[in-house]
């Protein structure tokens, strides 16, 4: 049971020296390799010739054996006398070198992993930061060392005792450090889903200006108030990346106009500057992707697999942040997959891609390919900010966003959609993914990418316009793209979305049957 340990004896002056012999006896017949050191008072106890009768091994009971002039401080602190027995764990952790970090967050309630995943039903739930409902963002920014107040907690607006059942809500947080990079700041930003679930009681999904938070009314009655989501922000920030982030603030602001000129003035274009950073990359021109499995704590068999073409279904990491995140933690959620053994290119196959998502969902998923939605698509987890779903008629897809709560042509609503897609599995013909994902070369390149999109929401279709119409351009020669896709105000069933596909001459319906 303990063949191959070595374990270290110490005896001290004591009257329980005499059990000393009992242990040594029992542990070597467990297998261990016992050493003994001994106080010079323990010797008054037991004689160190019968201890080195009982270990085979000479006791050690001098920093300096006279016999041989051996030197025996490999054993740190080994003869370190401490009299004062309260001290004793500190000394000896002051000795080996051990350093153990403990921090009490002051917040009223709970604070580990294991409550991430923890579900809050509307009739537990007391307030709701929403983002349907009202605006929503979370933003990390670096900014100079003389720039920030280090631990300045900012409430802008009302807390959640204010009596309304929801809040708009801008997490804005400033850090400052010598190493910092602006490469870490989404690194950083993405952490704060984690954090945020980690308190009892509170539940977040989603990311940027898309998410949703619910404060359960128990968490609520122990007194947890939006200063303690600061409090948590500050000491996980300053302890996780302690090694970049030198100095700390954090405001939350509230009132919905200062959050909404917030999100409109300093979120969205950093957010943009930080998308279009990768506007020149492609997948060909990397030697490697990156996994990413922050959400298996929703969803166990999910992972993302990231790369510069297809970033992480939430939206929120790239290849960059998916990389910085592996800089910054080469043991943490990311981890580097070698673009080797291509099996095939049109649908993005790699051995290398395949044995990493294996590893990462323990044997639950065996195969994925990085471009195809009909053939083993990646798996889906939970916080995907759009759904593509086949619509067999026309033999397009539909692209839909979560905010969008009204009927699409495929029958189903995004919720419905979102039951039969997310969780971590795989279903062909359906899959979660980021909004710029849409406009992506890769965007189900195997079944002939973008030219199968058929219907979008009005919304979504504004949003990615731009770049959807640039690549229908480059990859295909036509202009104006996005006028050929339906949304819900031209129709939101299959027979007329049909019509309007043929009155369009949308070129999906002289592509190749899908099924
Ligand atoms: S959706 Fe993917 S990329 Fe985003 S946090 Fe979850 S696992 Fe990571």
């Amino acid at each position: 049971m303990l063949k191959g340990k070595k374990i270290i004896l110490g005896i001290t002056g004591s009257i329980a020296a005499y059990k000393a012999c009992y242990i040594i006896r029992g542990l070597i017949r467990q297998g261990a390799e016992v050493q003994v050191v001994i106080t010079p008072a323990g010797k008054e106890f037991i004689t160190p010739i019968t201890l080195s009768a009982l270990t085979s091994k000479p006791v050690i009971s001098e920093f300096f054996a006279q016999r041989d002039g051996t030197w025996n401080s490999h054993v740190p602190g080994a003869l370190e006398s401490c009299t004062d027995h309260a001290e004793t764990v500190k000394k000896s952790l002051e000795l080996r070198g051990i350093k153990i970090k403990s921090k009490e967050l002051p917040i009223p309630v709970a604070f580990a992993a294991a409550f991430e995943g923890e579900i809050i039903r509307k009739a537990d739930m007391k307030v709701e930061f929403w983002s349907a409902k009202n605006t929503t963002c979370e933003l990390v920014l670096m900014k100079n060392m003389d720039e920030v107040e280090d631990h300045k907690l900012v409430i802008d607006g009302p807390d959640i005792d204010s009596g309304d059942l929801e809040y708009a809500l801008a997490t804005c947080v400033y850090v400052a450090g010598k190493k910092m990079q602006a490469d870490f700041e989404s690194v950083i930003e993405r952490k704060i889903h984690a954090w945020f679930n980690y308190m009892e009681g509170v539940m977040h999904t989603g990311q940027r200006n898309q998410f949703r938070i619910r404060i359960s009314k128990d968490a609520y009655d122990k007194g947890l108030r939006l200063t303690h989501f600061a409090e948590v922000l500050y000491h996980m920030i300053t302890d996780e990346f302690d090694a970049v982030v030198d100095k700390c603030e954090v405001h939350l602001i509230t009132d919905p106009v200062k959050a909404t000129a917030f999100l409109n003035d300093v979120a969205i274009p950093r957010y943009n500057m930080r998308d279009d950073r990768l506007a020149s990359m492609t997948d060909e021109s990397v030697d490697r992707f990156f996994t990413c499995i922050l959400c298996q704590s929703f969803a166990p068999a999910h992972c993302c697999v990231v790369t510069p073409e297809r970033l992480g279904l939430c939206g929120a990491v790239s290849w960059l942040d998916a990389k910085a995140t592996y800089e910054l933690n080469p043991n943490g959620p990311s981890q580097p997959i070698m673009k080797e053994g291509c099996l095939d290119e049109r649908t993005g196959r790699y051995t290398t891609v395949n044995d990493a998502i294996k590893d990462a969902t323990h044997g639950a998923v065996e195969e994925v390919t990085l471009y195809s939605i009909m053939e083993d698509p990646m798996t889906s987890c939970g916080c995907f900010e759009c759904i593509s779903g086949i619509e067999p008629m026309s033999n397009g897809f539909i692209v839909v966003n979560r905010e969008y709560a009204g009927m699409t042509p495929a029958g189903m609503t995004f919720g419905e959609l979102a039951s039969c897609t997310g969780g971590g599995v795989q279903t062909p013909g359906y899959m979660g993914h980021g909004r710029h994902f849409i406009s992506s070369k890769k965007f189900i390149h195997a079944e002939g990418g973008i030219e199968r999109i058929v219907w979008m929401p009005k919304e979504l279709k504004d949003d990615v316009g731009e770049r959807l119409n640039k690549t229908a351009k480059e990859l295909y020669g036509i202009d104006n793209f996005t006028d050929m896709i339906a949304d819900e105000t031209i129709c939101t069933d299959c027979d007329a979305l049909y019509e309007f596909l043929q009155e369009k001459n949308h070129p999906v319906l002289a592509m190749e049957p899908l099924m």
